[in-house]
């Protein structure tokens, strides 16, 4: 295999891709020497059969607003691969969404969820419908809608889809509500739900508590405590909130949070209660986050991102592509040890190449944000064994996944002067294991 060509192929077959094309890129070349010891992978062509998604559902939405005016949105499901588990990742619903976005989440989550030990396939779903700025009434239409057409193509074994970007507790609820009446059963086919209806503890939190705990690891192997370190935090959707929470619980202090609109500083930390405050801005009045600044008096820099703040960590985790390369320099120069991905993909290419070349901590999303699915594959478990376990249970077993996963990337991204490249483990462990998986199931 070679990784030009490979991708030269593939961006004449699937033109105008380009985040697509990025995430094959950077899990193709980390894993380039692995993969050509292995002439059997080359002679079944499996570096296409894995890049290429299994199948890729779209269809039209149509719903209609308060005022009785009717819309049409796409809706998506990209079906990547279920050589070691059923279909599983979550369903975005966001102005931006597009094929190209969705496959490279597909793709992406694949090798994740390869990473966390459970038997889960990948695939990912979305929208381009944007929640923001809609009522509670036309967001369950909207889901309702959604799920008439997806409902055909998704089940406890086949495809099991949850949250992601726009899509929290209020939409998932509406998705299932919705999958229920028309699969007429009630089978754990969501993840992500309600705790009254098959939900699991510790849901909401796993993706941001997860990246805390690898971020944990990391600092753990030069004995760097977490404690008073000022962490860059952008976003401040579910995943930003509780990676907040868990860093102020160790005695980190967050000081910054974005929105789509721009970003807040606030030199004095973001304390458990003014955590508090942003949840219930986000979750109940859906607010942007200059309100934050006009409660607490602090700094608000529209239309910017808060890389150019100090800070000791960054835990991007809006957006892919939230990071260049500039913002890495500037990271960098301003002293950062270590970043860990909330978000999928938020580094581009140049950014990673900064923070490689700087040798500080860097751990993608594909390894630290796997904490979320981990949790969704555990409230599989428990819908299908109809049990609930408790928050210890769960947060005990995220823990012992996160590490896991931290072993598995040092084990195969050390190089020859003891730095860990957790990209190249990452990949190289997410990848040969479904690549042994495909091969022994055969030509299929
Ligand atoms: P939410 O919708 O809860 O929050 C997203 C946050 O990011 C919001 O603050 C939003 O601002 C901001 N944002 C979204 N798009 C952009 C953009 N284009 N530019 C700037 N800011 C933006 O989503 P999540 O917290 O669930 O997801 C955040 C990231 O984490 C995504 O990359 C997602 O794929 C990833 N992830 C999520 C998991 C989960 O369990 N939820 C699991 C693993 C990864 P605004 O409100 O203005 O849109």
């Amino acid at each position: 295999m070679k990784v030009e060509q490979v991708l030269e192929d593939l961006k004449r077959r699937f033109p105008n891709e380009p985040e697509y094309h990025q995430a094959v890129e950077e899990v193709l070349e980390s894993i380039e020497e692995v993969y050509n010891e292995h002439p059997e992978f080359e002679k079944a062509n499996l570096i296409e059969r894995l890049c290429i998604p299994d199948r890729i559902f779209s269809f039209r939405v149509t719903w209609v607003d308060d005022k009785g005016n009717t819309h049409t949105n796409m809706g998506y499901r990209v079906q990547h691969c279920n050589a070691i588990g059923p279909y599983k990742g979550g369903i975005r619903f966001h102005a931006s969404v597009s094929p190209s976005i969705l496959k490279f989440l597909a793709f992406e989550q694949t090798f994740k969820n390869s990473l966390t030990t459970l038997p889960m396939g990948g695939a990912k779903g979305g929208s381009d419908f944007s929640p923001k700025g809609k009522s509670n009434a036309e967001v369950m239409r909207f889901c309702q809608a959604f799920v008439t057409e997806l409902w055909r193509h998704i089940g406890p074994d086949t495809d099991v889809p949850a949250g992601d970007i726009g899509v929290g507790g209020r939409e998932v609820g509406y998705m299932f509500g919705m999958y229920r009446k028309l699969a007429h059963e009630f089978t754990g086919t969501f993840t992500g739900k309600g705790l009254t209806f098959g939900g699991s503890l510790i849901r909401p939190e796993a993706t941001g508590y997860g990246n805390v705990y690898f971020l944990l690891e990391m600092l753990k192997t030069k004995n760097i405590d977490i404690k008073g370190k000022k962490c860059l935090v952008s976003g401040s959707g579910n995943v930003a909130q509780y990676t907040c929470e868990k860093l102020i619980e160790l005695g980190a202090i967050p000081v910054t949070l974005s929105d789509s609109n721009g970003y807040i500083y606030d030199p004095e930390g973001i304390t458990a209660e003014k955590l508090a405050y942003v949840k219930e801005l986000k979750e109940l009045y859906r607010g942007r986050i200059s309100e934050y600044a006009e409660t607490y008096g602090c700094k608000y820099v529209p239309n910017a991102r808060p890389w150019g703040e100090k800070g000791d960590i960054a835990l991007p985790s809006a957006t892919q592509n939230e990071v260049n390369g500039e913002d890495a320099k500037k990271l960098v120069a301003n002293g950062v040890i270590a970043v860990s991905e909330g978000a999928n993909m938020p580094s581009t290419p140049e950014a990673i190449a900064v923070f490689h070349e700087a040798k500080i901590f860097y751990a993608p999303g594909k390894a630290a944000n796997a904490g979320g699915v981990s949790v969704s594959g555990l409230e599989m478990t428990q819908n299908s064994e109809r049990l609930s376990w408790s928050s210890e249970q769960v947060d005990e077993k995220l823990k012992w996944i996160m590490q896991n996963i931290h072993e598995n990337c040092v084990k195969y991204g050390t190089e020859a002067d003891g730095y860990v490249n957790y990209v190249k483990g990452a990949n190289i462990a997410g990848f040969m294991k479904v690549a042994k998986a495909v091969m022994a199931q055969g030509i299929i």
